[in-house]
């Protein structure tokens, strides 16, 4: 699946329409999923056959186009079945699904139909009840090489700077790539991004201190000013634009180091760390650094499956404590930087062992690849941008 995304540029009273489309998603994918909390056991098929009696229930239900409902229904049972999944696989977190609340972003999802591009493919109209119209988009360029029956769901996105237009197409993206015959492990460390067997270091971004300052910043305003006042919602408004700024930072950050680590390796291993819970830790500046890191592993294993590279995420345990060299167990401190083996007189970087030790890991569990949803896709294009396959240049910005 490839993903090309544009902003669209319309009328205010037409965003108003991609809003109450974007409501109604909502409200569908939740309907469904109280369905089926009052009616344990039901499966796909009843929630689908559930969105016809959405609609005549429910008169702005019926304003949504069909294929978009059923879409909203699929979107409550993939969290259903991710939910299933979890507890088969007895996860810790086994994230039963939850009800979607209003936020700034938010997404209606159509198929096939329900949209209907220009000539030009300058222009995308709505074609539902909902009637928002026609939009000037703004970079689709690639468009232009495929066909319109490639078109597989056409997704409307809002975000704190405006309203965006995903077309993801049916194609896979496969590319060549000459095999380097070299494998590589890499740490996630405290002090730098990774640290890879060869003993080479990746820095963290400089970005993400940057960002840290302005979130900090912000979030402050924001708590000063009263409840329900429009300088609340503008200082709202200034905090999301921030956290969007840093996520496409932290994306581009991830897509170009993933890339290059990706084809320049035959194989690549790394920690299967339980970022999620990395995340909730209270300090920002390592919750942003855990987030980069999230999304670097998730650009791996995409470009990993485009260039045929083969990812092993490990299991953590013992990885930095283990010697690379003799196998000895040396329990050591977060505060000691260097592996000093008591048995063989081995002296290393920590992270360089702890990413030696991951790479031998690697090696020995191949077969068992990175994590997948219920699926069986990387679910990455889900609220997120693809990378363009080449830079855009002079990409004009788009009116406000
Ligand atoms: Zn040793």
């Amino acid at each position: 699946m490839l993903v090309f995304e544009a902003k669209l540029e319309g009328e205010k009273h037409q965003y108003e329409k991609l809003d109450e489309a974007i409501r109604t998603a909502r409200f569908v994918r939740n309907s469904c999923l109280r369905y089926w909390m009052e009616n344990k056991g039901i499966g796909r098929y009843e929630l689908s056959a559930y969105c016809k009696v959405l609609a005549k229930e429910f008169p702005w239900a019926n304003k949504l186009n069909s294929m978009a409902r059923q879409a909203s229904a699929e979107r409550a049972w993939s969290a259903i079945a991710r939910f299933y999944d979890n507890c088969k696989k007895k996860a810790k977190k086994k994230g039963f699904p939850r009800f979607k609340k209003h936020q700034t972003h938010g997404s209606v999802e159509y198929k096939t139909c329900g949209w209907k591009l220009s000539e030009d493919r300058r222009t995308i109209a709505f074609t539902d009840g909902f009637k928002a119209g026609s939009f000037k988009m703004w970079g689709t360029r690639d468009l232009h090489f495929y066909q319109l029956e490639q078109v597989k769901r056409v997704r409307v996105v809002r975000r704190a700077d405006g309203y965006y237009v995903q077309f993801c197409l049916d194609v896979e993206r496969v590319e060549k790539r000459t095999p380097t015959q070299k494998n590589i492990g890499l740490d996630v460390g405290l002090t730098h991004f990774y640290t890879d067997s060869d003993g080479q270091t990746v820095e963290n971004p400089r970005h993400l201190r940057k960002s840290e300052k302005a979130l900090k910043r912000l979030s402050k305003r924001l708590s000063r000013t009263p409840k329900g006042s429009k300088n609340r919602a503008a200082a709202r408004n200034r905090l999301m634009r921030a956290h969007l700024k840093v996520s496409r930072q932290r994306k581009d950050f991830a897509v170009k180091l993933a890339r290059c680590v990706i084809q320049s390796n035959d194989l690549v291993a790394y920690e299967d760390l339980q970022v999620r819970n990395m995340v909730k830790n209270r300090r920002l500046a390592k919750s942003i650094s855990d987030a980069a890191w999230s999304a670097f592993r998730d650009w791996l294993e995409y470009f990993g499956k485009v260039f045929g590279v083969v990812t092993v995420a490990v299991p953590p345990h013992y990885t930095s404590q283990n010697c690379s060299n003799c196998g000895e167990i040396v329990k050591k401190s977060l505060s000691q930087r260097t592996h000093r083996c008591p048995r063989c007189g081995h002296v290393q970087d920590r992270d360089w062992n702890a990413a030696i030790n991951i790479l031998e890991l690697g090696l020995r569990t191949v077969g068992h690849t990175g994590r997948l949803n219920a699926s069986g896709d990387i679910d990455l294009y889900l609220g997120e941008e693809t990378p363009p396959s080449k830079p855009s240049r002079g990409k004009r910005k788009p009116k406000q």
